[in-house]
């Protein structure tokens, strides 16, 4: 029995090593599949809970893979973390927002602002404030159309001088936004120290209004969530609530003072001419 048992093991094992080989073959892949073309981006649309309207569209990026057909980053952006590769990728994603979102004016002054995710070592990157600068100027993008999405965890771990570059941008006039906001160590000395103008709260908290009202888990979540919105709004900083997919989370939502909402409710991510559409219709409207 003890030698089957250690069989089994070694061939976890190899199943494990397989599947870490997969995983680096995948990053490998990924500046090839840059010049290739296979990366491309969808867009959620962040709305307004007091009217409706469109404010902004996150921009979510995937790999139309050759072999393995359409990947989650959810499958490669932690490997692209690891690697460093995520500067080259997270800059190519950088661009092609500014550049879609820039269309979406038309003229108008009405246009949602384009919320793009920075990972930890784009933000570490002594380039970024110029990045992103010469990203606007050549794509003509309003800076407060621009949103940079930064997580606690990057707060944390980011030393004195990407502070500073992020409030450079701030000082541009881009948006900064905390994602996954609740869900990371619990300092609040970076709202404090930095530039924030959005508080983008974790999907977890409003997964659970899901339960009756009566329910004691879904009253602490529900309370969390209003202590949420105090803090931000005591502070000038918008509330956008994620993950949001019925009708009635948006209601209470909007009942507790959040700002915005984003999640399935309002719009699963899709492709830009989809945002396009909804915006002409919300135009002709
Ligand atoms: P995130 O920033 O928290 O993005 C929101 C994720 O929640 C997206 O998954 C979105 O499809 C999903 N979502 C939206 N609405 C709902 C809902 O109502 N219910 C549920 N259950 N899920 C919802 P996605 O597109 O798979 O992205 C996963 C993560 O990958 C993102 O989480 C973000 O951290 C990361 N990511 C995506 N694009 C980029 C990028 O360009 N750069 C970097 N660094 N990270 C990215
Ligand atoms: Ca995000
Ligand atoms: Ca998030």
């Amino acid at each position: 029995a003890k030698a089957a048992g250690g069989a089994r093991w070694s061939l976890f094992d190899a199943d494990r090593n397989r599947r870490e080989l997969a995983r680096y073959a995948l990053s490998a892949a990924i500046p090839g599949a840059l010049e290739r073309g296979e990366f491309f981006l969808d867009y959620q649309p962040l709305t307004s809970l007091r009217d409706g309207t469109l404010l902004g569209v996150e921009a979510l990026v995937r790999w139309r893979h050759p072999e393995l057909g359409v990947l989650r980053p959810d499958s490669f952006i932690g490997l692209a973390e690891e690697t460093g590769l995520i500067v080259q990728l997270g800059g190519w994603v950088l661009a092609e927002a500014c550049r879609e979102a820039e269309s979406w004016a038309a003229g108008r002054d009405d246009a949602p602002f384009v919320s793009v995710n920075l990972a930890v070592r784009q933000v570490r990157r002594p380039g970024l404030v110029q990045e992103v600068r010469a990203l606007l100027g050549r794509t003509g993008l309003p800076p407060e159309r621009l949103q940079l999405e930064i997580t606690e965890s990057t707060m944390m771990s980011t030393v004195e001088e990407p502070v500073r570059a992020l409030r450079v941008l701030a000082d541009l006039g881009v948006r900064i936004a905390i994602d996954d906001f609740g869900t990371g160590y619990c300092n609040l000395a970076y709202l404090r120290d930095l530039p924030v103008t959005e508080l983008k709260v974790a999907g977890e908290f409003v997964a659970g209004l899901r339960a009756p009202a009566t329910d004691p888990a879904s009253r602490t979540d529900e309370r969390i969530l209003g202590s949420l919105v105090s803090l931000a709004h005591a502070l000038d900083l918008t509330v956008t609530a994620e993950g949001v997919e019925t009708a009635d989370q948006a209601e209470r939502l909007r009942t507790i003072g959040c700002d915005a909402g984003q999640g399935w409710h309002f719009g699963r991510p899709a492709p830009a001419d989809q945002i396009l559409a909804r915006l002409a219709r919300a135009r002709r409207a």
